[in-house]
């Protein structure tokens, strides 16, 4: 087998998880399970990386994140502090 496989991260923001399941019952690879009542990666190595769980959870409570790939800069205007004009960070 010469192709790598991939692997993924699951970051779960536990306060947001109401522990509701759906993410663990649309998962294909039966990777995720509860634990007090908050979701976690019970089998991290079977994850495909199909992101239903990460679209499916009501609390944007998961995310899906491929190892080794790093993220590209923000793009999110909401990071940006836009109450400082550009010159002032020169000061
Ligand atoms: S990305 Fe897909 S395979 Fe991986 S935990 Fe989420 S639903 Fe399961
Ligand atoms: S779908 Fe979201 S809130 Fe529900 S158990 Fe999964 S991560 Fe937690």
């Amino acid at each position: 087998m010469s192709e790598q496989k991939k692997s993924f991260e699951h970051i779960v923001r536990e306060r947001w998880c109401k522990g509701c399941n759906i993410c663990v019952a649309f998962c294909p690879k039966q990777v995720l399970a509860l634990r007090n009542g908050k979701v976690y990666a019970a089998h991290p190595e079977l994850c495909i990386g199909c992101r239903l769980c990460e679209i499916r959870c009501p609390d944007f409570a998961i995310e899906i994140h491929e190892k080794g790939v790093q993220k590209p800069e923000s793009q999110d205007a909401s990071d940006v502090d836009h109450t400082i004009p550009p010159e002032a960070k020169h000061a």
